[in-house]
C-alpha cells in the first residue's frame, strides 16, 4: 500500500521540491501552507506521515505538533531552520519523531521518511507475545501498554523506547543503544533525544503506576526495573 504524505510548509519553494522527490519515491503526498490548513488536511485524509515546518506564520510548528498528537500517533519529522538545539527537543518533546535541519538535501529527508515507516512496519514481529511484569504489561502486537488496568496513551515513538527498555529489563541500556535499537542507523539527533523520551514515558507510567520503574543510572543509562512476572 501507498503511505500518504502530508508536507506542511509555508516555504513554496521547499514544498515542491520535497513533493517532487516524495512522489518520485513512489509516495502520495497532501500539500497545507498553514498550521490550521494541515491539520483540517490530516483530519480529513490520515496520512501516514506528517513532514512539518517548525517555523510556520500564524500557528508554529510545536503546536501544530501538538495539536496533531491530541487526535493520532502519525509520524512527524519536523523542518527546522534554527540551529538552537532548545528548538529541536522542544519538537521531539511535543511528540516529532525525527528532525530535519534546513537547509537539508531532499534525498536525504526521502531516506528518514523510508527509515520511520519501516520502523512501524518492523516494530511487531508476528508470534511477539507480551511482556508482562508487576505493574506494566506490554502487548507488542497490538502496540498497548496497560499499567494495572489502564492503557497508557503512549506515542508510537514512546512506546518503542519503552519496549526496548522492557525487552532488557534489569539490565542498564546507555543512551547509545536505546538510540539504537529504537531509531537504527537513521537517526543523526544527539542523546538528548533519548533522554527527553525517557523522561516521558516515566512520567506517564509511573504517574498510574505509583512507583519507580525507570530506574536513571547516572553516567551510564535507564534500567527498567519492573519485576517480570
Ligand atoms: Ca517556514
Amino acid at each position: 500500500m501507498t503511505a500518504t504524505i502530508l508536507i506542511i510548509e509555508d516555504e513554496a519553494s521547499i514544498r515542491t521540491v520535497v513533493r517532487a522527490y516524495l512522489e518520485q519515491a513512489g509516495f502520495q503526498v497532501l500539500l497545507a501552507t498553514s498550521g490550521p490548513e494541515g491539520i483540517e488536511v490530516a483530519h480529513r485524509d490520515h496520512p501516514d506521515l506528517v513532514i512539518l515546518d517548525l517555523n510556520l506564520p500564524g500557528m508554529d510548528g510545536t503546536e501544530v505538533a501538538a495539536r496533531l498528537r491530541q487526535e493520532s500517533d502519525v509520524f512527524i519529522i519536523m523542518l527546522t531552520a534554527r540551529s538552537e538545539e532548545s528548538d529541536r527537543i522542544a519538537g521531539l518533546r511535543i511528540g516529532a519523531d525525527d528532525y530535519v535541519t534546513k537547509p537539508f538535501s531532499p534525498r536525504e529527508l526521502v531516506a528518514r521518511v523510508e527509515a520511520i515507516l519501516r520502523r512501524r512496519r518492523s516494530a511487531t514481529p508476528a508470534g511477539d507475545s507480551s511482556l508482562r511484569f508487576a505493574h506494566v504489561r506490554i502487548d507488542p502486537d497490538r502496540r498497548e501498554v496497560t499499567v494495572g488496568d489502564q492503557v497508557i496513551d503512549l506515542t508510537t515513538t514512546e512506546f518503542d523506547v519503552l519496549l526496548a527498555l522492557a525487552r532488557h529489563h534489569g539490565r542498564v541500556l546507555n543512551r547509545e543503544q536505546i538510540l539504537d535499537l529504537v531509531w537504527g542507523d537513521d537517526f543523526y539527533g544527539t542523546d538528548r533525544v533519548v533522554d527527553v523520551y525517557v523522561g516521558q514515558v516515566r512520567r506517564k507510567l509511573e504517574a498510574v503506576a505509583g512507583v519507580p520503574l525507570i530506574q536513571t543510572v547516572r553516567g551510564v543509562g535507564y534500567k527498567f526495573i519492573d519485576e517480570a512476572v
